[in-house]
């Protein structure tokens, strides 16, 4: 049976440098017609004593000046937003929240921020064959020579970007430039689960990965990704302007390596599951990351880098869901707490416990692992356990396996991770 549902896509902009400026004025433009909307709720609220819903306030703006900015439906998704931000605070304080604030103005000091701008069916017309999509502007933008931007994407490779229901242009801070989220209708077809195994991820940072299966584990080390930091930074040291072409153009490339490394890692794990006759995978949850300064914490760097690995991992568990599914595998995130404490042969706990050289010693059972197998384990475990409860004269299980995993590494050359001894080239 043909099962349906909607699945979002995020691709960048290869042509950005030529359409950020068209896109900053429809963003900013989205801004102020949210002002005016919200400021219309205001007058109406203080003199009929209640709040108008979308379609009132529809009616009220769609002569106004603001509202042919964008195009038609886009202008109406802004008003649909604010009127569900209302509905939204209004249920919270009947549910006795009196902390709640109603939705603000968008402001930025003077400025305006840049909203996000959604294009409906006849908002966008989208080219599959050549991954483009055209974003309509509304009528007071429009100038003689373009009623419309032409945005050339990247996105997943292993996606089919087709069905397109609805594109949103989203500003994104964290790397300075706009991308697309494209909303595609996809059907699949029931697929069979691989078997009922269970693998275990743990997400870090000198390992972006340790995947364990119960009896083998892998680790895909992080090496191209702190290579590119390393030399992405210093290259943009060299810029004068930070907002300069050339400090975009290094910005872009940067993040398209990184989502290159996110996609390849977790199609090869889900590749590699399903030859294992997994059906299940355990994500840890990143606690290490959310809760900074806690017992429990990785060690995630600077601020700065924090959102960007959080970012980082956002994108990578969204990816190894929606590649899982179509083989057949279900992605499962558990809390990671303790994961990285406990013993995963013994299951004693010691907050204290050593790490050394990126081993996990047990002081309890002696057991030697490496700390990010050791880790994936506990994770795979959390989801095993509620399954198959663990056997109790499981004593003398090999626990080699934890001690020395494979090593895949990314190879630029290939694009491709590799087993580490088939490396030639992993220089940047
Ligand atoms: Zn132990």
């Amino acid at each position: 049976m043909a099962n349906q549902a909607t699945r979002t896509y995020i691709a960048t902009i290869r042509n950005h440098c030529q359409v950020y400026d068209s896109l900053d004025s429809l963003g900013f433009a989205a801004s102020k017609l949210w002002n005016v909307a919200r400021w219309t709720v205001d007058r109406i609220w203080k003199e009929t004593g209640y709040i108008p819903d979308h379609s009132e306030l529809s009616a009220y703006l769609k002569n106004h000046e603001r509202y042919a900015d964008l195009n038609a439906q886009s202008s109406q998704r802004v008003i649909q937003e604010l009127a569900e931000a209302f509905r939204g605070w209004y249920s919270k304080r009947q549910n006795g929240d009196e902390m709640a604030n109603p939705p603000g103005y968008r402001k930025r000091g003077d400025e305006h921020p840049r909203s996000t701008i959604t294009f409906k069916e006849d908002g966008f017309k989208h080219d599959s064959e050549h991954n483009r999509v055209r974003l309509s502007k509304g009528r007071n933008l429009k100038d003689h020579w373009s009623d419309f931007i032409l945005c050339e994407y990247d996105t997943d490779p292993d996606a089919t970007v087709e069905n397109v229901q609805q594109v949103r242009a989203v500003w994104n801070d964290q790397r300075g430039e706009w991308e697309l989220h494209l909303v595609c209708r996809v059907e699949f077809e029931g697929i069979d689960s691989p078997g009922d195994r269970t693998a275990g991820i743990d997400i870090g940072i000198s390992n972006t990965a340790a995947v364990s299966y119960g009896d083998e584990a892998v680790l895909y080390p992080g090496g191209a990704l702190k290579e590119d930091e390393y030399y992405f930074a210093k290259e943009r040291a060299k810029c004068d302007d930070t907002t300069s072409n050339e400090a975009r153009r290094l910005d872009h490339k940067w993040s398209s390596r990184r989502t290159h490394f996110l996609h390849t890692l977790s199609k090869t794990i889900v590749e590699e599951s399903e030859r294992r006759g997994v059906g299940t995978i355990a994500v840890g949850d990143l606690t290490g990351i959310r809760e900074n300064g806690s017992g429990e914490t990785k060690d995630w760097g600077s601020k700065g880098n924090q959102s960007l690995h959080r970012w980082a991992f956002d994108r990578f568990v969204t990816m190894l869901e929606y590649k899982a599914e179509e083989h057949g595998i279900i992605v499962e995130t558990v809390n990671e707490r303790n994961t990285s404490k406990t013993c995963a042969c013994c299951e004693h706990k010691d907050s204290n416990q050593r790490v050394e050289r990126g081993l996990y010693i047990c002081d309890e059972c002696g057991t030697v692992a490496n700390a990010d197998v050791n880790g994936a384990e506990n994770i795979r475990r959390k989801l095993e356990d509620t399954q198959v409860p663990p056997s109790p004269d499981d004593e003398d299980r090999s626990t080699g396996w934890m001690a020395q995993p494979a090593v895949h590494l990314f190879d630029r050359e290939s694009g491709r991770f590799t087993p580490r001894e088939q490396v030639v080239n992993c220089k940047p």
